[in-house]
């Protein structure tokens, strides 16, 4: 397993996480399995909201005794009166989930207790105003929630929660599809989002991301806005690759899903490799690097994608990044212009001048 550090909090957070969305698809005995199999695995990371109520016992059996290891997202707006999954930004109907959730769970603690599912700023603003927001602030006072976390699938509102400085982490959609304007929650120009990215790991705020293969469309070429598929392992590197996120959590359905997920590990760089999405890149995001790796090796030693998530995130007044920048053992002044990274690179990014531009920022 890889972790990440979430910078705000400290948490150590496995790359691949649970999502539970289709938890209870599997029968019980197999969903168990299926949670026994990511602990062993060192997944120490679970999105709880699940399609109904039975999902979050199958969790207080699997990990009661391991509470201490795992990480719960706990959604503060999902909501289980009917048995299924409902959403919620009342106070009074929050609150009673939330016991409720934690009952089921079988802990008394929440690690990050999130905004849930927030699009609009009209939800916001009744999330704040209605007590609900009042509520989840006052369980972390409580000591009950460790941290607050904000799911969204639109930058806009993404970026309204940041500016009250309140959020640890952030639950966003991101793969190929969405930031590229294409299917349900593409939400927001290619930009903006990837602006947003860039705000979250300047302020030290993780982003888990869900719906990584946008609902299983990406997997099909039939379904797929692109017309081609793309595989599990190029989603999940693809949201890897962006800055800020600290984990992807598919929604697992089965134990040969959970076995898959975990053959990420041992999948080969060429398996990994998106860039063939570069042939679907829309005009405004052509020329815009994505950190995909895709042009090296670079002859004379540059980590060409790093390179340029440091001077992305520099730009922003991002002191940390200009640090790691500094301490790399090649910058881009050592780039030799052999041109090799252009011919290579499947998003048309003039990297030769991207790095004379670089070492002009750096000065290095
Ligand atoms: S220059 Fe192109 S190939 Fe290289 S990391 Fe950036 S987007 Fe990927
Ligand atoms: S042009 Fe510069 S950065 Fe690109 S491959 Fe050549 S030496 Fe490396």
């Amino acid at each position: 397993m890889e972790y990440r550090i979430n910078q705000r909090t400290g948490d150590r957070i496995s790359v691949i996480g649970i999502g539970s969305g289709y938890i209870t698809e599997a029968p019980e005995e197999e969903a168990a399995e299926a949670l026994e199999l990511a602990y062993e695995n060192g997944v120490n990371y679970v999105d709880t909201v699940a399609s109904s109520a039975e999902g979050y016992a199958l969790y207080g059996k699997a990990f009661e005794k391991v509470r201490d290891k795992m990480i719960y997202q706990v959604h503060f707006g999902a909501e289980y009166s009917t048995g299924k999954y409902g959403w919620t930004t009342d106070a009074e109907t929050i609150k009673k989930s939330v016991d409720w959730q934690l009952g089921q769970l079988r802990t008394d603690y929440i690690d990050y207790g999130f905004i849930h599912c927030l699009d609009e700023s009209s939800d916001w603003n009744a999330y704040r105003e209605n007590g609900a927001l009042d509520h989840l602030l006052h369980m972390k006072d409580e000591g009950v929630v460790r941290h607050i976390g904000i799911s969204s699938h639109t930058p806009e509102l993404v970026n309204l929660a940041l500016d009250t400085g309140m959020v640890d982490m952030v639950m966003f959609s991101i793969n190929p599809a969405y930031d590229y304007q294409k299917g349900d929650y593409a939400n927001g120009s290619s930009d903006e989002r990837m602006k947003m990215y860039r705000r979250c790991q300047k302020e030290g705020v993780g982003i888990s991301v869900m719906k990584p293969f946008s609902g299983g469309q990406l997997l099909d070429a039939k379904a797929s806005p692109f017309g081609n598929a793309l595989t599990q392992y190029q989603c999940i590197q693809y949201a890897l690759d962006k800055p800020g996120v600290l984990t992807v959590v598919p929604g697992v359905s089965s134990l040969e899903n959970m076995k898959k997920l975990l053959g990420f590990f041992d999948a080969s760089p060429e398996e990994r490799d998106y860039s063939v999405i570069g042939t679907f890149t829309p005009k405004n995001a052509v020329g815009n690097c994505v950190y995909c790796n895709h042009c090296h090796p670079c002859p004379a030693g540059l980590d060409i994608a790093l390179i340029n998530k440091y001077y992305d995130l520099a730009k922003m007044g991002d002191a940390l990044a200009a640090d790691h920048y500094d301490n790399l053992e090649k910058h881009a002044s050592d780039c030799v212009q052999c041109g090799h990274c252009n011919d290579r690179c499947p998003f048309k990014v003039d990297q030769m001048k991207r790095m004379e531009e670089i070492a002009a920022y750096f000065k290095k």
